[in-house]
């Protein structure tokens, strides 16, 4: 691209990540990460979005905790504007919407004065999403037809305020205060001192929308020393109206069955999402700390054998992983080859995952076992199989030798071929150590005996840090390494799939639960 060019297609846009959980940004937000060649963002939008960007791509915190101004306003607008003019598409990334109390009116103008093309991509505001995710709807047929969102900063007592309060205060059924943690108690009494109810139901919510959220549900006299004893800090919504009252009934995220759990996802970066979301979904707080990652093998026997199997010299192809399927695809390709090649060869996959894999090659497992462990994938092929077939077995170097010592008994010729090594990583996340050590963790979970290895590998073999820890495990070989490493197995999944894992913590959690309350009311 030449000069004038690039210069002609830099761009800003401003867009709302949502509040709190990752999953509220927008399609279009996130679809302008996904282009994104710079993204400039602040605290209140969730990490797991910036993963959502190229690798690539050029990452700039600018602030804000209410202590902290990490980068000074005008210098925010100068960074994106030249961003742009070197012909670079920018995402300004923002807390819930840009234009509700986010300074976005001021960065769109910066934009408009230096002439740089922006759009806006609203996003879902914390004055409505985070209420409605403590069971507080800001309108209610029965209780609430208006609702007004005021800035906290504007304090009460500060002479230039634009606040209306006696409006406010008796016109607008919902009142919603953004920024007001600190000057909750000034709120509070402004209000009722111009004519609100001392009565009226309130509530003020911490770190809504996400597992640390926090609820407190008070009157309107007595919400800011309810606030203060429960500790509760910024970033908060304050409600105050009818509506508030009815948490007490609509109640629903901060009940769910893992809420506020914080678990430990030990799969690879790139498998951990369908976990990660999963758990988010359930109310937990996934940390990911991948303790393998996946290498190819030297690729010149995979490509001999991709060769071989284009030549009709197999008489199945038997996968046991995602990756697997991913590795010998690489091999094909690498061989001038494609599914083609594949022909009338049998195919045969360990569980769902893998099949999918396949079937995203255009090809179809001839056979999947009921149960997703290599035993029974034997069991499923041996009746099959006759004496002499020859079967090609790409998979992990190091895997467990029951599949193919079981096939070459029932007859078959095996090729085992090591198309991938599955590895831990070199160095762990510092921060998620440090989790760890404090015993922030609640659960951790395993997807493959190789994780448990890779998991103590990188905390120094100190199994003790995971003693207070339920472990959960998505299948029994998995378990049995996990106590071969001296760790507590307290759940394992029935169906050896991530569904199946996530079935097997609820499920857990439900006994946990049960077992409280026969403890509490044994006590009462
Ligand atoms: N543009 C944002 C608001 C920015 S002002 C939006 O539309 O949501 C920052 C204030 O938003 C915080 O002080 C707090 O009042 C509120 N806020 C944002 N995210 C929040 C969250 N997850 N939980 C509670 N309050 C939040």
């Amino acid at each position: 691209m030449n000069r004038a060019s690039a210069e002609a297609s830099g761009s800003v846009s401003l867009v709302g990540a949502g509040p709190g959980d990752p999953g509220l940004i927008t399609v279009a937000g996130r679809e302008r990460l996904r282009r994104a060649d710079v993204v400039v963002y602040d605290r209140l939008a969730h990490p797991a979005l910036l993963a959502e960007a190229p690798a690539a791509a050029e990452r700039i915190y600018v602030g804000k905790a209410p202590s902290e101004h990490a980068v000074a306003q005008d210098e925010i607008g100068r960074l994106l504007v030249d961003r742009a003019r070197a012909g670079k598409r920018v995402v300004r990334l923002k807390g819930g919407d840009p234009f509700v109390f986010g300074r976005g009116g001021e960065e769109a103008d910066d934009l408009v004065a230096a002439g740089v093309d922006f759009d806006v991509v609203p996003g879902i505001t914390s004055a409505v999403a985070v209420p409605a995710y403590a069971g507080i709807p800001i309108t209610h047929r029965d209780a609430a037809s208006s609702f007004a969102v005021v800035t906290g900063h504007e304090a009460p007592g500060k002479p230039a305020s634009r606040i209306d309060w006696a409006a406010l205060a008796t016109g607008v059924d919902t009142l919603v205060f953004l920024m007001g943690r600190r000057a909750l108690a000034g709120i509070a009494a402004r209000l009722i001192a111009e004519g609100r109810d001392p009565a009226t139901p309130a509530a003020a919510i911490e770190w809504g929308a996400t597992p640390r959220q926090r609820t407190v549900a008070a009157p309107l006299a007595e919400l800011a020393a309810a606030a203060e004893a429960a500790a509760l800090v910024p970033p908060a919504v304050i409600v105050v109206g009818q509506v508030a009252a009815l948490r007490d009934r609509l109640r629903w995220y901060d009940g769910r069955p893992l809420f506020g759990k914080r678990v430990l996802v030990t799969r690879t970066r790139a498998q951990a999402s369908t976990l990660s979301r999963a758990l988010r979904e359930a109310g937990a707080e996934p940390i990911e700390f991948p303790a393998i990652e996946i290498v190819p093998c030297d690729p010149a026997p995979a490509v001999a054998a991709a060769g071989r199997l284009s030549d009709g010299r197999y008489d199945w192809a038997v996968f046991t992983s995602a990756n697997g399927v991913a590795a010998f695809r690489r091999a094909l390709e690498a061989a001038g080859l494609d599914a083609r090649a594949f022909g009338g060869v049998r195919l045969a996959a360990i569980g769902p995952a893998t099949a999918e894999a396949l079937d995203a090659l255009g090809l179809r497992a001839d056979v999947v076992p009921d149960r997703f462990v290599a035993e029974a994938l034997a069991d499923a092929l041996e009746p099959r199989i006759a004496a002499g077939e020859r079967v090609l077995l790409p998979r992990a170097a190091g895997s467990r030798d029951v599949l193919p010592s079981r096939l070459r008994a029932a007859g078959a010729e095996v090729e085992d071929l090591p198309v991938y090594e599955s590895r831990r990583p070199a160095e762990p996340d510092p921060a998620v150590v440090a989790r760890i050590e404090a015993g922030e963790i609640d659960i951790a979970t395993f997807t493959a005996s190789s994780t448990v290895r890779g998991c103590l590998d990188l905390l120094g073999g100190r199994a003790e840090l995971l003693r207070e820890v339920t472990i959960a495990c998505i299948g029994p070989i998995t378990a049995r390494t996990a106590t071969e490493a001296g760790l507590r197995v307290d759940v394992v999944a029935r169906e050896h799939t991530i569904p199946g894992l996530m079935a097997a913590l609820l499920e857990h959690a439900g006994r946990e639960t049960d077992h409280d309350y026969a403890h509490a009311s044994a006590h009462a």
